[in-house]
Formats: structure tokens, sequence, C-alpha cells
């Protein structure tokens, strides 16, 4: 990395009112780092704006100095696009506030916020929109890539309740895409990503939901897999919509209701959400206790934020990750045995196999609406590879990409970009389908120069 003059540093400082971070500066390793520790590069300078009229200053200056651009939201991003090799760190992750008019039933986000800042400003109302199920997550990546989790059945992706951005674009100019103004541009970033200029305030529909919510974990043993898996399958083509069972397989954390002798062995579990009458609920989720006979369970009401955050033990940061994704519009017997095969020889105690329960709501938008066009999507099956230790980066590689190979030829065609991994790229023409031509038209009119494209990138 050439040394930057500290003339041209002292002119950065100058112009931003947020921190300027430097190699050598004291938490330079702490802010540089996201969420998957695969993924260790070093920028040359971090921008950590505190306020968006910092955003034109980093892109000009980063510009005229030759430098490349990485955005960050909360750093979340599998692919660890997020940060750069010797170029600028466009660092949003400070930027946090959330402020929610409830008499509108709208949010006005900040691009560092997470998840739990949106949640928790949300639910202090009694509202929510639909966002991802593990609350460290950013709103920005996951919105500008699609989102979605336990309220997409009923409300959809976070994209359909995205209502308008403020942006800022490749030659520093802030505008505001919505369906009414600039309206391409709000096509586009609803799927597209960062691929358009640097997001700087989202405003977001809300629904009232909860705050309390009927969720928990029914787990059985593996060997009783498949039967559970096909039942499962018959019960959600009924499931309303404000039902979301998502399924995972792994090998069982040391959870509390758990007898001791099953910590570590191979599990099936079912993760329950019934957003509605929780009467209701009860008596909808009565069927999925009968699907086998469980190791335990461990299913109440509890507030919505507080579920928001039930899997983030297992997800916490600075971990090896390295992810395999398809969608399903159909769950075939092939697709089940596969991943009961793979689950079967589990390279780690955190790898794990889950399928994301979707459909609804999110089915019933055209799929060239927005960029986003996976409308025929029921399920995200995802293969989460996780480990500790790099000397077993090959062998838990190996078994995701074998795993996403077997369940290939029964996944519909496309692929969610907020899953993609950052060896992925040549999956995103396809991850677009007929949508990538308008997507490719409209980069050339917003960054024609293609500054943004540490990203899963759509060539201007
Ligand atoms: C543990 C875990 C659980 C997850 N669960 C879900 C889930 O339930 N549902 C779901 O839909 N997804 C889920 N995801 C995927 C998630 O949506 C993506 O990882 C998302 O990109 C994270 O957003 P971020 O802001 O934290 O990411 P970052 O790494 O900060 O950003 C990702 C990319 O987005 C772009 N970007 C970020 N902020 C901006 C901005 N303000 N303006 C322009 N471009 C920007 C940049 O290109 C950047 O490289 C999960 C991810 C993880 C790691």
């Amino acid at each position: 990395m050439a040394p930057l003059h500290t003339e041209t540093v002292d002119e950065l400082k100058r112009r931003v009112e947020g921190r300027v971070v430097l190699p050598g500066d004291q938490n330079y390793d702490e802010v540089r780092k996201i969420w998957n520790a695969m993924i260790s590069r070093r920028p040359a300078v971090i921008v950590q704006c505190t306020r968006a009229d910092d955003v034109p200053h980093a892109i000009d200056w980063a510009r005229q100095t030759g430098l490349e651009i990485s955005v960050r939201g909360a750093g979340h991003n599998i692919a660890g696009n997020a940060v750069c090799e010797g170029g600028v760190m466009i660092d949003l992750s400070t930027m946090t506030n959330v402020r929610v008019d409830a008499a509108k039933r709208r949010a006005y986000v900040e691009p560092g916020a997470t998840l739990a800042h949106f949640d928790e400003a949300v639910q202090s109302h009694g509202l929510a929109t639909p966002v991802g199920i593990n609350s460290t997550t950013g709103i920005s990546g996951l919105t500008l890539g699609g989102g979605f989790g336990w309220l997409t059945r009923k409300y959809g992706m976070t994209i359909d309740n995205l209502v308008s951005a403020e942006l800022i674009t490749a030659n520093g100019k802030k505008i505001l895409a919505s369906e009414n103004e600039n309206t391409d541009l709000f096509w586009a970033i609803r799927g597209g990503g960062g691929n358009f200029g640097v997001v700087t305030q989202f405003e977001f529909t809300l629904h009232p939901v909860g705050p309390q919510v009927l969720t928990g974990l029914i787990v059985f043993p593996l060997d009783q897999a498949k039967r559970v898996l096909r039942q499962y399958r018959d019960f959600v083509e009924s499931a309303p919509e404000e039902l979301s069972v998502w399924v995972v397989l792994r090998r069982a954390p040391p959870l509390p209701f758990l007898p001791k002798d099953v910590h570590g062995k191979e599990v099936v579990v079912l993760a329950v959400f019934y957003g509605g009458d929780i009467g209701e609920g009860e008596k909808l989720i009565a069927p999925l206790r009968r699907f086998g006979k469980a190791h335990g369970e461990h299913i109440g009401v509890q507030p919505y934020v507080q579920w928001q955050k039930a899997f983030d033990p297992l997800l916490t940061p600075g971990a090896r990750n390295y992810w395999k994704s398809h969608n399903f519009k159909e769950l075939r017997d092939e697709a089940l045995d596969a991943m009961i095969a793979f689950a079967k020889k589990i390279p780690s105690p955190q790898c794990e196999i889950f399928i994301g329960h979707i459909g609804g709501a999110a089915n019933r938008v055209p799929v060239d609406a927005m960029a986003y066009g996976h409308r025929d999507a029921r399920f995200v099956m995802n293969v989460h590879g996780r480990w500790n230790d790099a000397a077993d980066d090959a062998t838990c590689m190996a078994w995701a990409r074998a795993f996403f190979d077997a369940t290939a030829p029964h996944a519909s065609a496309g692929a969610y970009v907020n899953f993609m991994t950052e060896d992925e790229s040549h999956r995103v023409v396809n991850a677009y389908g007929a949508n990538y031509a308008r997507l490719a038209r409209i980069k050339r009119e917003y960054d024609p120069e293609n500054v943004f494209h540490l990203n899963q990138n759509i060539k201007p």
C-alpha cells in the first residue's frame, strides 16, 4: 500500500465531520473488522461517517485520490465487500438512528442501524416490518439485497415495505428514490445491492406486530428427519401467512431444555413463529409436535424483539463462515434426502443447514416489479459453513459446496444475492435473471464508471 501524503489526508479530515481512521491508529484493527472472520483486509483510509453529508466528501476524495471505495453498513455480509484492500472504506456503522412516526406508520432509518436498533425503535410503538432473523445484521445490506424473515409471509420482503431511500450517487449528488421520484433507481435499489449509490436514509412502512408473539423450537433426533421433513412439507402447504416454520439441521447446541446427552448430537429443529392471536396459534402449531418423538421443545409467548435475538448466540461475529444457498419452489424428496445425508456428516459443531420458509405475500409481487425477482421462491435453503480454526477451511468449504451441488438439480433458478460468497460473482447475472438487462442500463446511467464495484457487481 503506497503511503498517502499527509496534506491529502488532512484535506479529507477537514471536509468530513466523522473520524478518519488510518493504519496504525489505535483502533484501526477494530474498525476494519467485519462479521465474517475469513475476510481480513486493510483499507488505506476508513471514513467513519457521522452524517449523510460526510458521504459525498468521502466519495469525491476517494475518486480524486484514485482509491477504490467500499461501503459498510453493519458489516455483516458474508462476501465481505464492506471492507477493501488499500482503498477507502466508507463506514456508516455509527449512524444508527431510527426515527418512528407512529401515526403515519413510517420509520426513517440511518444506514448503520442493525435489526436490533430497528426492531427496538419500532416495537416501542407495537410496530414492525419484515427484516432478518439475526439482530446484529445491518438494515442497509439486508434491504438493498431484498430482505426476508419471520414476517415475510404476511407482509412481504423488506423491499416490499421500502417507501423511499435517500442516496448519494457516484458524482456526489444527493437524490431521493421512491415510486414518484427517480423511479428507475428506486426499482434498481430494491434488490440490486449497493451498485447505484450510498444510501443515507431508508423510509419503511410499518405494521402492527405483537409485541407478544408465539415462538420457539421443537427439536427432533436426526434419525426421525425423514418423516419430520415430509410432514413439515405437507403442513406448511396450508399454513396461514401469520405462521412461519423454518427448519435447521445441525448438531444440538447446549440448550437448557434439551437433555445433556443430546448436546452435540445431530438434530432437526423446527423454529416456529406465529404473529397472530396466541390461542389460535397454539391450536395451529399443535400438529408439529406429532411429527415424531421430540428430544424437547421450548415454545411460548415472548416479546417479538426478544425472539428477533434468539439466534444471535449461534451467529456471533468472529467465526469463519462460508455459505451456499438455493431458492426452492417446492421441497422434493430428493432435496430433503440430500439435507439429511449431509446433516449426518456435518464437519463442525457450528455448521448447519437451514430452510427459511417464505412465500405468501412475497410471492404476490410481479417478477419485474423491482430488481429482486425471485417471486416464486417459497423456501430459501442456506448451508452455513461455520467454524473457528483456519485449519478446517478446506473440509468445511468442501462440505458446503458438495451439499450445494447435490441439491442444485431440485432448486429453482437464481440466487439470493445477500447469501452469496466472495467466490460466487459468476452467479450475479443468474441471480437477477430477466431483470439483469434493466439493472445494467440503470447502472450505466447512475454509475457509468463502476465506482461502486465492491458488491455483487452489475456491470455498467
Ligand atoms: C448471521 C446472518 C444472518 C442473516 N440472516 C438473514 C435473514 O434472516 N434474512 C435476510 O434476508 N438476510 C440475512 N442475512 C444476510 C444479510 O441480509 C446480508 O449479509 C446483508 O448484506 C447484511 O447487511 P449489512 O449492512 O450488515 O452488510 P455490509 O457487509 O455492511 O454490507 C453489504 C454490502 O451492501 C452494500 N451496502 C451496505 N450498506 C450500504 C449503503 N448504505 N449504501 C449502499 N450500499 C451499501 C455494500 O456493497 C456492502 O458490501 C444474514 C446474514 C448473516 C451474516
